[in-house]
């Protein structure tokens, strides 16, 4: 059986479709412009993409949009997804990824290298013979960074690492991370970062940053009218339907954990009240560093103080705010997220958690899970889901970029995040776009802020404009994707007669 998965990517739009989106139209043309130049330079050649899985997370999310924009630029390119049947093996990447954000024990042993060379030296060979001399490699996060340097020494490629995670500051923890990914970053002709201070000491000169991109049609993001939003959440079993459906409901149905935290189907339960109440959502991977404990802790606070007019500003409005208030904790179905070992580990935590509140605070908070057996129904409702809610919340304690982020500010949604991630920072401007508390694990912050937000609709609207601005001007897939055609022009392996890094510097097996 083979370990590597070639990637089917169907394009759904074209770029004149974007084109034809008044806001998005002079990005569209400015990515053309540059591609232009490009193009000629890449005949015959291949832009390979490999990541670490096709569902779930940022990475999946985007590189379908980024291959179906490059082929309508007339630029041939694939996307392959590494495999293992090695459980170890996503316990290990999943330690590493840890690591990056500073979190973990910092012992790697030599277990640890043969089996990450391992893996992925199986998966370079199956790699090979898909390749032709000059193509590109864009190899995605650290779970297949050894294949460049497997495969540039008998191959000549062009080679880029593109790294989504980071942390800005040093701890034991990343230097392990570094240390290990060292004798494999060599290899690589450049690096791509999400910011600046991510990039690690030992690549400086030869790494750029890329702020990651939301696809403003995509099923995710794309417009939603009031009928499409009820109609998806209602397909999804996460509404009761109002009415008869046009559409037969999603094959896969929306799951939520009853009283004792076991998941039963959604609509089994009590209606979330999506269509008509103050509705908090944060929609991630089930993963620790997204701060769901805190969330959690910070919303049953916030309930607790609902029947305090002072609380409330002795606005009787807020009061009937407050009291109404629900938070929704959705991701995904967690057996489908093949590198996410710590997932289950998280949901148990958070069952166990939920299970616990006291049931009057249980009752106004859905704790979601979403089918990722279609990507297409799940986006429909991750979209319907952030269009329902009064404010969503990303409270990761690190976050690479936060595509959530962009996503509801796309949708005009006012986000509170943190300041002390790196990605959400980037995005929100704190009182402008959105809102930023300090420290993710502050409880009270994280109450006070999301009582202030519920109280300001002036405030709310004012946010949600400037944030959609925001996001159209730097973090759309067309912007994305011109600061990738930019790199490429510059490296120097594109140049005609070029020859890459790895064949300049043929290195000693790491
Ligand atoms: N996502 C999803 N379904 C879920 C949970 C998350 O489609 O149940 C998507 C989410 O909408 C976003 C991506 O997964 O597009 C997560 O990317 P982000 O950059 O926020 O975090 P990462 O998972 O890469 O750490």
């Amino acid at each position: 059986m083979s370990l590597l998965q070639h990637v089917v990517v169907e394009a759904r739009h074209s770029l004149a479709d974007y084109a034809a989106e008044a806001r998005l139209a002079p990005s569209v043309q400015e990515l053309e412009a540059e591609a232009s130049r490009l193009v000629p330079l890449l005949a015959g050649r291949t832009i390979w993409m490999v990541s670490s899985t096709a569902v779930g997370g940022g990475v999946a999310e985007m590189l379908p949009t980024q291959i179906a924009m490059l082929r309508d630029l007339g630029i041939r390119a694939e996307w392959v997804v590494i495999g293992s049947e090695e459980e170890e093996f996503f316990v290990l990447t999943k330690h590493l990824h840890n690591l990056v954000h500073g979190v973990g024990t910092p012992a790697l042993d030599a277990g640890a290298r043969a089996l990450f060379e391992r893996v992925n030296h199986a998966n370079a060979e199956e790699l090979r013979p898909l390749l032709a001399p000059n193509d590109v490699l864009v190899v995605h996060d650290p779970q297949p960074l050894p294949i460049a340097s497997m495969l540039a020494r008998s191959i000549p490629l062009v080679t880029v690492w593109r790294c989504h995670i980071g942390l800005d500051e040093e701890n034991a923890a990343t230097r392990a991370a570094w240390d290990f990914f060292a004798p494999w970053l060599d290899a690589y002709d450049h690096a791509v970062f999400s910011a600046s201070e991510y990039i690690p000491p030992r690549l400086a000169g030869r790494a750029s940053v890329i702020a990651p991109g939301i696809d403003p049609l995509s099923e995710k993001n794309a417009e939603l009218s009031l009928h499409e939003t009820v109609e998806a959440l209602a397909r999804g079993g996460l509404a009761a339907a109002p009415g008869p459906l046009l559409r037969a409901p999603f094959a896969a149905q929306a799951s939520r954990a009853g009283d004792d935290g076991v998941f039963v189907p959604a609509a089994t339960l009590e209606d979330i009240g999506l269509l008509t109440r103050p509705i908090v959502t944060q929609i991630s991977r089930w993963d620790r560093l997204k701060g769901w404990l805190p969330l959690l802790n910070a919303f049953t606070a916030l309930k607790r103080s609902s029947t305090d007019v002072a609380v409330a500003g002795n606005d009787p409005l807020q009061l009937r705010r407050l009291q109404l208030a629900r938070l929704v904790l959705a991701g995904p179905d967690p057996g489908a997220v093949a590198d996410d070992p710590e997932g289950l580990e998280v949901l148990g935590e958070l069952r166990a958690a939920y299970a616990k509140l006291p049931p009057a605070v249980r009752r106004d908070v859905a704790f979601v899970a979403l089918p990722m057996t279609s990507r297409e129904e799940n986006a429909l409702m991750v979209n319907a889901l952030q269009r329902a809610s009064t404010i969503v919340v990303q409270n990761s304690r690190r976050e690479g970029f936060g595509l959530t982020i962009a996503e509801a500010m796309w949708k005009r949604v006012p986000v509170l995040s943190n300041s002390r991630a790196c990605g959400p920072r980037q995005q929100i401007r704190d009182g402008i776009d959105g809102r930023l508390i300090a420290d993710p694990e502050d409880v009270h912050e994280l109450c006070e802020t999301m009582v202030a937000m519920l109280g300001d609709q002036d405030a709310r609207e004012r946010w949600g404009r400037s944030a959609q601005r925001r996001v159209q001007d730097r973090f759309v897939d067309t912007a994305q994707l011109r600061h990738w055609v930019q790199l490429l022009l510059r490296l120097p392996g594109l140049a005609p007669g070029a020859r890459s890094r790895a064949e300049k510097e043929i290195r000693p097996a790491p």
